[in-house]
């Protein structure tokens, strides 16, 4: 870290200690140029990444927009709420873990597929049929016929 007195590159920590329960560190710092001391917190930042959509444009990761699309398809089927929260926080550790400012949303897409391949068939296909824009009932089928050959 930079020493904000003299700008120099090198800077030591002389002593770090959690606070706020954990959630932060707190750094004492001296510069090894200047023997300045200074303090900084630092938390981790989990950050999600923008969502670039098929035309290009850029969105917000939206957790409701998420979650709407997959009750959509969910929408009366046996599966609790629970594990359709546990499906969504799985989806958001996975964008979180790849670390990029930007993903394709059609990525999101797939990653909500794969969880609703898990959770509930029906629920897969009614996403798919409208996510992958299937043109006729040939492609329809041969979704299903793939699902069911696994
Ligand atoms: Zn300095």
């Amino acid at each position: 870290m930079h020493c904000p007195f003299c700008k120099a590159d090198d800077t030591k920590v002389i002593d770090s200690r959690l606070v706020a329960e954990g959630g932060q560190v707190r750094r004492r710092r001296e510069c090894v140029q200047c023997g300045e001391r200074f303090t900084t917190f630092e938390t981790a930042e989990l950050w999600m990444p923008s969502l670039v959509k098929r035309d290009g444009s850029r969105v917000p990761f939206d957790e409701e927009k998420l979650r709407n699309g997959m009750l959509r398809a969910l929408e009366k089927r046996p599966v609790s709420v629970e594990r359709i929260e546990m499906a969504i926080s799985q989806i958001k550790h996975k964008l979180q873990s790849l670390g990029e400012r930007e993903i394709e949303s059609l990525q999101v897409g797939e990653m909500v597929m794969e969880q609703l391949k898990e959770l509930d068939e029906v629920a897969y296909i009614r996403f798919a049929s409208v996510y992958r824009h299937f043109q006729d009932l040939q492609q329809f089928r041969e979704e299903i016929e793939r699902l069911s050959k696994k």
